[in-house]
This record gives structure tokens, C-alpha cells and sequence, in this order.
């Protein structure tokens, strides 16, 4: 599999076509940005570890029958998915209060949900990516009523795949955001990456963060929660 012409350069990755037109090869930056790119920095390593990480879970996500965009890992950075144009929808699963949900309701981090929340932004860097309902979805065209039922149902199976292997590795999954696409042949998979940049993370025990927020919050020890994630995965029989 060859790289041609670069499709797309992202705050973390960025996109390029390959020899095969259904083929994208992503390659994975340590470029962090937060709260919308008014914060840059980097995070030594983060590439690598977003790379691997998320191709582990999108394997595991395949073989409890969701269907992915993961084809092959290249190297480090590098993997092969499938193309797919995205549905420009941010879909964001919750298990736990935390982050914009506890300062848009005014409620304290930490508080366990009976049963996950789902919430969807519009994609739309421009516009800040706000929070939008089905309606909405329906109403601006970003997908089908029966495209938005889909990515529910596999937005929900897969926080209970994740959130029942992170366990195991004594990390609770508090939050996290999917992206998904559409195949040439109009099949709905799962795209982009699920990473600690995508995911809050958090020690079982200590509920330290292992996540994206050390970087967001200024908290220090951003590489060392990455590698500590990273561990407990490749650690995981
Ligand atoms: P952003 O665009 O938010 O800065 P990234 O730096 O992660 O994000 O860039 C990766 C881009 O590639 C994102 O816009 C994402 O929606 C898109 N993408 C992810 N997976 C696929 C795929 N399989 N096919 C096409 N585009 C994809
Ligand atoms: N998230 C993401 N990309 C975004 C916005 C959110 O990956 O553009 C993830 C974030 O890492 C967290 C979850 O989605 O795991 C919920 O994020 P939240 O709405 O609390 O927003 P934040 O306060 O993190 O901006």
C-alpha cells in the first residue's frame, strides 16, 4: 500500500490517498490542540500510542461485531482504513458527569449515571461544534433518520465493549466521542480514533486522569498518563 497526494491535514493526523480509491492511510501527529485550537502544544509520543491504541480497540470492536474502518497498521503512526465520507455528526457517549456536561448543567465531576447519556455535535470547526438534536441532524441533512438510529445503537454497544475492557484494565470509561462514516456502498462504520484524546479515562482506584484533560487543564504528567493507558492495554490478556 503507497501514499499519493495528501487529502487532509487535521490537528492530529493527517490523510492520504493511496493506489487503492476505497483506501486512506492516516498518520498520526503529537500535535494536541483543545477547547476549539485556541490551545496548542504537543505531546511527545502521542502519535505512536493514539495509533496503536485505538487500532487494539477497533479490532476488539470488530470481533463483537462492529464494523470499523481498520484495515492494517502500517507502522508506528501509520494505518490503512477504509474510506469513508464522515457524517459530520460528534457523537458523545457518557457514563460519568465530566467537562462540558458538568459546566453546561452546573453538576460536580464524578457522578455515575444509571444508564449512559448519547449527545451529537455538528463537526463544523467554524461554528464551534454545537450541540444538536436529531431534529437538527434530520433538518440540516447530516444524515437519515435511519443513519442517526444506527449510530446510536453502535454508539452504545460499543461504550458497553469499552467500557467493560477498560474496566479490566482498572480504568473507568467516564466519556468519550465517535465519529463515523459512510462507505462508498452506503454502510455506516465506525471512523476516526478512540484514544485518550477522544476519551476521559480515569484510574478506578485514584481516579487520576489518564486523559486528554491533563493537557487541557494544564495538570503536567500528559505523556506519563498516556503510557500508563498504553500499558495497561498492551498489558491486557
Ligand atoms: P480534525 O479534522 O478534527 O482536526 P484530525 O486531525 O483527527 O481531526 O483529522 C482526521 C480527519 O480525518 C478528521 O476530519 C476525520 O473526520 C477524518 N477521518 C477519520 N477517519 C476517516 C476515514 N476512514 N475516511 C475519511 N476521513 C476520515
Ligand atoms: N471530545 C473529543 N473531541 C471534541 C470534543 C469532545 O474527542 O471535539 C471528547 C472529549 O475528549 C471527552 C468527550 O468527548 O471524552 C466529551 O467532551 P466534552 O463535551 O465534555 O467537552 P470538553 O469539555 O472536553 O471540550
Amino acid at each position: 500500500m503507497k501514499k499519493t497526494e495528501q487529502l487532509y491535514e487535521g490537528k492530529a493526523k493527517k490523510v492520504y490517498c493511496t493506489d487503492s480509491p476505497d483506501l486512506l492511510i492516516v498518520e498520526y501527529k503529537d500535535d494536541a490542540t483543545a477547547f476549539n485550537g485556541l490551545k496548542k502544544g504537543s505531546i511527545a509520543g502521542k502519535g505512536v500510542i493514539n495509533n496503536q491504541m485505538s487500532n487494539r480497540l477497533m479490532e476488539r470492536l470488530e470481533k463483537a461485531g462492529i464494523p470499523t474502518h481498520f484495515v492494517e497498521e502500517l507502522n508506528e503512526r501509520e494505518t490503512v482504513v477504509k474510506k469513508v465520507s464522515i457524517v459530520p455528526l460528534e457523537v458523545i457517549i457518557r457514563n460519568i458527569s465530566a467537562g462540558s456536561f458538568s459546566k453546561k448543567y452546573g453538576v460536580e465531576e464524578g457522578i455515575v449515571f444509571q444508564q449512559p447519556t448519547i449527545e451529537f455535535s455538528y463537526k463544523n470547526d467554524d461554528l464551534g461544534d454545537p450541540l444538536l438534536n436529531d431534529y437538527h441532524a434530520l433538518a440540516l441533512n447530516l444524515a437519515t433518520a435511519e443513519e442517526i438510529e444506527t449510530i446510536k445503537n453502535y454508539a452504545f454497544r460499543i461504550n458497553d465493549v469499552l467500557k467493560a475492557f477498560w474496566s479490566e484494565c482498572g480504568i473507568t470509561l467516564v466519556d468519550f466521542k465517535l465519529e463515523f462514516g459512510k462507505t462508498s456502498d452506503g454502510t455506516i462504520i465506525l471512523a476516526d480514533e478512540i484514544s485518550p484524546d477522544t476519551c476521559r479515562l480515569w484510574d478506578s482506584v485514584t481516579k487520576e486522569k489518564l486523559d486528554k484533560d491533563r493537557f487541557r487543564r494544564d495538570m503536567g504528567g500528559v505523556e506519563d498518563a498516556y503510557s500508563e493507558v498504553m500499558n495497561r492495554l498492551m498489558n491486557h490478556k
